[in-house]
């Protein structure tokens, strides 16, 4: 897909500012009406000509009144991979501590050393999930789900281009054809 000039190829796909309003949204918190940019759906104050974030100037992307729906499945897709990496990083936190309580146990059958195997277990298994889910996972999930992203939003705008090519500014629509 050839990249605009006003692109910026490596900013993220949403703007710290729409990462929020989305959060809110999928919570129930946030309704979906405000003005948003008509390329990346970064919210927009009334008075803004051009997004903050992609730069594209509302005379060329009118700005939309809702973010559509495809963009907010989006949303809801990377939250879901992100956590699905961060938990599965926090089980194989959680089976490595069990590992280490197996290998101990084989150590000695004094009563004493199967109490300390045990408190082991516990600090070990919590210790080791909550450095590999929160942070090994979280670095890992992030990165992998703004990739997919990355990918889906590549085939969004694609599908997007021939509704907000050529339209006239101040056209009001949701921006795109299928
Ligand atoms: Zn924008």
């Amino acid at each position: 897909m050839p990249t605009q000039a006003s692109n910026a190829p490596e900013a993220p796909v949403f703007s710290p500012r729409l990462d929020e309003v989305l959060a809110e949204m999928i919570k129930g918190q946030a309704p979906n009406r405000g003005r948003f940019c008509g390329n990346c759906y970064t919210p927009l104050a009334e008075e803004r000509r051009m997004c903050p974030h992609c730069s594209a100037a509302t005379s060329d992307r009118p700005p939309v009144d809702r973010v559509p729906a495809e963009v907010i499945a989006m949303f809801r897709a990377l939250r879901r991979r992100e956590s699905i990496v961060v938990n599965s990083f926090a089980f194989l936190g959680l089976f490595l501590g069990v590992a280490l309580f197996l290998g101990l146990f084989l150590v000695s059958d004094a009563l004493w050393w199967r109490i300390v195997d045990i408190i082991i277990l516990v600090v070990a298994s919590r210790l080791f999930a909550a450095i590999l889910g929160g942070g090994l996972g979280d670095e890992v999930g992030y990165r992998f789900a703004r990739r997919r992203l990355a990918r889906e939003w590549r085939a969004f705008a694609e599908t997007r281009e021939p509704g907000t090519r050529n339209r006239k500014p101040g056209t009001k629509d949701q921006g795109r054809v299928v």
